[in-house]
């Protein structure tokens, strides 16, 4: 078992965990705020954790998280490879004929 990830945001963990999933890495979540209670412990020992199983992967798994964020986080617009149409980073979809955003 390998810790790959940590963020305050519980989706962002589960985003990463569903990602290494996708390219066929086994994974689970830790501290996911819902099994334990925060309490006193300091808020950083308590964000959500992505740990993998196979520490083999490590690598792999970090490489497609850097590749994750610099695709989602930096906040880039995208053009709509259907009908050219530009949009902000937070949306995934074309607003406009409904494509998808590629990846
Ligand atoms: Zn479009």
């Amino acid at each position: 078992m390998k810790q790959v990830f940590t963020a305050e945001n519980r989706l962002n963990v589960y985003h990463i965990k569903n990602l290494l999933e996708t390219k066929g890495i086994e994974s689970i979540v830790k501290n996911d705020g819902l099994t334990s209670v925060v309490g006193d412990i300091p808020p950083v020992t308590a964000w959500p954790e992505v740990w993998i199983t196979d520490p083999d992967m490590e690598a792999y798994a970090k490489e497609i998280i850097e590749h994750s964020k610099t695709s989602d986080v930096a906040g880039e617009e995208w053009t709509c490879d259907n009908c050219g149409e530009k949009h902000s980073a937070q949306f995934l979809d074309c607003w406009n004929c409904q494509s998808s955003k590629a990846f």
